[in-house]
């Protein structure tokens, strides 16, 4: 084991679920097209209000309970049935909506590698975090040892095949932006 990561390791369980993980069930999932299509990984990231850490906005907006009157902006989203499979806050927690085997909603129109709906294959992990701050230590642990479980349970995801969201979706998304340390996050992957 790669010294700093957790110990143990998480693991992809039965059904799907990240062990060591909080499990909140959201309603924005359906099945996959094919099941066991699952080949690429994508990192988000995420902030609620824009550039604000912590609240439980986040959380609101993937259980589909984002209240629209709490803050300006999300009058405009609170309407959007979004989701992803993992967070991962700043302090390292990981949150899993979603059983890796179903189908979230986090990549929307897309493309990797000539295939359109990356939702249909991929993997979806978002990070608490903003274009404009570096991402916490614990987030990187966090995401290295989930990664690692994910890796190991669906094996057709090769490390070339993770990417940010700004890789499948360019001119429509910037995340996880230019504060994520790429080279960081796959030295603890490797
Ligand atoms: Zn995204």
């Amino acid at each position: 084991m790669r010294a700093g990561l957790e110990n143990p390791l998480p693991k992809v369980e039965a059904g799907g679920w990240l062990s060591h993980t909080t499990r909140r069930p959201s309603p924005h999932r359906d099945l996959r097209p094919t099941d066991g299509d699952i080949d690429l990984l994508v990192i988000h990231s995420i902030s609620l209000p824009p550039g604000e850490f912590g609240g439980p906005w986040i959380d609101d907006l993937f259980l589909g309970r984002l209240d629209p009157n709490a803050h300006p902006y999300f009058s405009g989203i609170a309407h959007v049935r979004v989701s992803t499979h993992l967070l991962i806050r700043r302090d390292g927690d990981r949150i899993q909506y979603i059983p890796f085997c179903e189908r979230a909603w986090h990549a929307g129109v897309s493309c990797f590698e000539g295939r359109q709906r990356c939702n249909d294959f991929s993997i979806g992990i978002e990070l608490e975090g903003s274009d404009t701050a570096p991402f916490a230590p614990a987030q990187y642990q966090s995401l290295a040892a989930a990664t690692r479980a994910i890796l190991s349970a669906y094996p057709r995801i090769r490390p070339e095949r993770i990417v940010g969201h700004s890789d499948i979706a360019p001119g429509r998304k910037t995340d996880p932006g230019p504060c994520f340390d790429w080279g960081l996050y796959l030295s603890l992957v490797a």
